[in-house]
């Protein structure tokens, strides 16, 4: 019977370097293959090239790279491209490559659906099927930057984690794919430029700033008083706002990373002037920046998008009361890249 192959890319340096010794290779090989892997991004043991071709087939034959590979890109009329990524079990999850005038963002998911069924998600109608790895984060971020490199001729500036899934229940793999990003071995790019967005889990938040991470964190608001939120959004059920808003405080004090809200107004359920007031009192509880995201409706829910008369006063609310509110129009609505969309469609 076959050997199972180990997927190479769960090993520690140490772990590799005894798995090198075992193959009766010379430990810095180890090295090597782990730059190949995490600096160089290699998604084959074929494009390893300062490695003899024999040491290459011995690494094939006891070991899986499971990248995740490009399986369906679509461009927006605005430039946004979204990505169907299948992983090595057949799996789809989605990223988006969001250009604007001074960044290149990736948008990239964290599960391969979702189980906290927000209302207005097309994510949340599909229950979570498995959690992504590290390496599966990492990737999706490495086939972005190429993406827009080959299309923009720019890097990747920003990365969110506002794709598929609830990045704090798949906690550990989401932190150590951070790692692999941002770790000088690794791509090495600034945590201060990642924001992992969570639909509030106040014990999960706490444990963040315990683990002094270094990125920033955006909480999906919506809406600022219990009622409304625990309709729109049930995770707001075991998880209220006096709870998440006190973990983002001891988030915030733990690390002094930025904090935003993301807030989609809703034609008729989150955007009167008694709303405005709600989210003017939260943001006196909490040192966040909001940000009000426009709507695009999808097919499973029956929610629509605010006027412009409604957003305008709403807005113009917040900002008497020396709030700051950016407007986020969205990008991509052509192919279902938007907030709150990707559903594999
Ligand atoms: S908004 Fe985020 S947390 Fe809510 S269902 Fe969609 S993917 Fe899950």
């Amino acid at each position: 019977m076959e050997q199972q192959k180990i997927a190479i890319r769960t090993l520690t340096l140490e772990e590799l370097s005894a798995e090198i010794e075992n193959l009766g290779e010379k430990k810095f090989r180890a090295r090597q293959v782990y730059e190949w892997l995490w600096q160089k991004s290699a998604f084959s043991f074929d494009e390893m090239s300062n490695l003899s071709k024999e040491l290459r087939l011995k690494l094939d034959e006891r070991f899986s790279i499971n990248a995740i590979v490009v399986d369906l890109t679509q461009k927006s009329s605005d430039g946004t491209i979204k990505c169907r990524f299948k992983l090595f079990d057949e799996y789809l999850v989605e990223g988006v490559l969001i250009p604007s005038e001074n960044r290149m963002t990736a948008c990239i998911s964290s599960q391969v659906g979702c189980n906290l069924g927000c209302k207005f998600c097309a994510t949340g109608y599909m229950r979570t099927k498995r959690n992504l790895t590290p390496y599966e984060i990492y990737d999706q971020v490495v086939l972005l930057n190429r993406i827009a490199l080959e299309h923009y001729t720019l890097p990747l500036t920003n990365i969110v984690f506002m794709g598929m899934g609830e990045p704090l229940l798949n906690y550990a793999n989401v932190l150590k794919g951070i790692d692999r990003i941002t770790a000088e071995d690794g791509l090495h790019m600034s945590a201060k430029r990642i924001t992992v967005s969570t639909a509030g889990i106040a014990k999960m938040i706490r444990k963040l700033g315990d683990d002094a991470v270094k990125f920033n964190l955006a909480l999906s608001l919506h809406a600022a008083d219990d009622i409304k939120r625990s309709a729109l959004m049930p995770v707001n059920d075991a998880n209220n706002l006096e709870d998440v808003m006190d973990a983002l405080n001891y988030f915030y004090d733990k690390t002094g990373n930025k904090i935003t809200f993301e807030y989609i107004l809703f034609d008729g359920i989150n955007e009167s002037m008694e709303d405005a007031r709600n989210l003017v009192k939260l943001c006196r509880k909490v040192p966040a920046k909001i940000n009000i995201i426009e709507y695009n409706t999808i097919r499973e829910a029956d929610y629509h998008k605010s006027d412009e008369d409604h957003r305008e006063k709403f807005i113009s609310y917040l900002e008497h009361h020396d709030v700051v509110a950016k407007v986020r129009r969205s990008r991509g609505k052509d192919i279902a890249a938007a907030c709150g969309q990707l559903a594999n469609k």
